[in-house]
């Protein structure tokens, strides 16, 4: 059976490192196995989802070679849901319900008080066809519940955190459709999952709860003669990503895709990082995915939460910039930033982005310093026995420390300060041939006449 996994955003607001991860993750699952990653956009939500954050999310999986096999989005899948929904109803699994919020509140908080769990009572289940009649000609509309199976104990091998108990009695039967008709999250999902042939949810543990209810939702709608698998999907269920404080909700703005792609962040490094936080494999800055693809294997997930750390991000990311080919960034580089540019100006770079500074250097003008006089004496004389062949620097610096005796620093930082402008850099040995003869000479005239 091909792996099916799928990626499940509400197009609510920019995707951030904690959906990331899951998206990566499930991205790595079906690649591992050869299979498809689907983009599922849920957006039954009407009032909240925006179209911008829909394109937002593709422009970000793209960015992050999350590229999905397939997209699908909610608000396109109303019929679907009707007719599941209609099945249900048929079999008895769906109810309508006429409480306010504030009388289920009231409900909760009688139930709290006597100790009890704040279950739903099932009112509505007694509700007759007169009292129906009644709140029809009231003008109330229902809201609808899925009946959980009080008969049918929940269980589930998850591929995290192992066996997976739950007592249906203890859970309240989920509201599913509100009284204007427009979905809630856990039945579309459930629908979707089984309509697409998902075969592996893998997401946050804060949905361990949704997955015991959907279970039945799917058990529902396969005996109602839904879905072409008729098998439920493997479920998964990641620890959360924390910050190094602890929640990283407050964070989350400035940890947007967007926002690190702004700050330099490659997204080879954000994959690196995210593939592996968590699981007992080690974080490396590896650029090839292949590598991150063969070695992702649920089994290696621990059940504590995740530390997203933006340092061991930076850090990655350094490491990352130093790998990259000229042709992965070329289309960021400064006019006229070559190969050979690249590859001497790449050490010294913490972004992508900071090769343009480098790039000025080569190019000109650049701001030496005030030279005292026996410095531009003996800048005089570099400019004079400079020689052009393959190694420039080693043949200037070679001729200059027979000459004068100089050495070390004394031999190199007025070189390095007259030709660049700066004390530290790129090695000259391949910044020389960039910035070239002509310049290079013009470049130590100049300082030497201190001019
Ligand atoms: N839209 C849901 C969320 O963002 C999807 C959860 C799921 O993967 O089913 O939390």
């Amino acid at each position: 059976m091909t792996t099916v996994t799928r990626f499940a955003p509400s197009p609510t607001g920019l995707l951030h490192v904690g959906n990331i991860r899951t998206a990566l993750h499930a991205w790595l699952l079906a690649r591992r196995h050869g299979g498809r990653f689907l983009l599922r956009i849920d957006d039954t939500d009407a009032e909240r989802s925006r179209e911008e954050y829909v394109e937002a999310i593709r422009a970000d999986l793209a960015w992050l070679g999350l590229e999905p096999d397939g997209e699908e989005r909610q608000s396109a899948r109303l019929a679907i849901y009707e007719d599941a929904f209609a099945k249900l109803r048929e079999a008895g699994r769906v109810y309508r319900c006429y409480e306010t919020a504030q009388e289920l509140e009231l409900k909760r908080k009688v139930l709290l008080g006597r100790g009890l769990p704040p279950i739903y009572d099932r009112a509505g289940l007694a509700l007759t066809d007169a009292d129906h009649a009644r709140f029809a000609a009231e003008g109330t509309m229902p809201h609808w519940r899925f009946r959980l199976d009080h008969d049918a104990p929940i269980e589930w091998d998850d591929g995290i955190r192992g066996r997976q108990h739950f007592d249906p009695a203890q859970l309240s039967d989920p509201v599913i459709r509100r009284a204007d008709g427009s979905w809630l999250y856990m039945l579309p999902s459930a629908i979707d999952d089984a309509e697409m042939g998902v075969t592996d949810v893998l997401r946050g543990e804060d949905h361990v709860s949704n997955t015991a209810v959907q279970i039945q939702m799917f058990t529902a709608l396969f005996a109602a003669g839904f879905g072409a698998a008729k098998t439920l999907p493997g479920f998964a269920h990641e620890a959360l990503l924390v910050g190094r404080e602890g929640k990283l909700s407050k964070r989350l703005g400035s940890l947007s895709a967007s926002a690190l792609r702004e700050n330099g962040i490659e997204p080879e490094a954000l994959v690196a990082l995210l593939a592996r936080l968590g699981t007992s494999l080690p974080v490396e800055p590896i650029a090839n995915r292949q590598v991150l693809i063969e070695t992702f294997d649920l089994a290696t997930f621990g059940r504590a939460p995740a530390r997203f750390d933006e340092a061991e991000l930076e850090r990655l990311n350094h490491a990352i910039v130093h790998q990259l080919d000229y042709a992965q960034v070329a289309d960021r580089l400064p006019a006229g930033m070559d190969e050979a540019a690249w590859l001497a100006i790449r050490p010294n770079l913490e972004t992508v982005s900071d090769a343009a500074d480098w790039w000025r250097v080569v190019t000109g003008p650049v701001e030496p310093p005030a030279f005292d006089d026996d410095t531009r004496a003996y800048l005089a004389l570099a400019a004079s026995v400079m020689t052009w062949g393959d190694d420039p620097w080693a043949a200037l610096t070679a001729a200059l420390k027979d000459a004068t005796g100089r050495k070390g620093k004394a031999l190199f930082l007025p070189l390095r300060q007259a030709l660049t402008g700066m004390d530290h850099g790129p090695d000259m040995h391949a910044l020389l041939p960039l910035i070239g003869e002509a310049a290079a000479r013009e470049r130590l005239e100049k300082a030497a006449a201190g001019a």
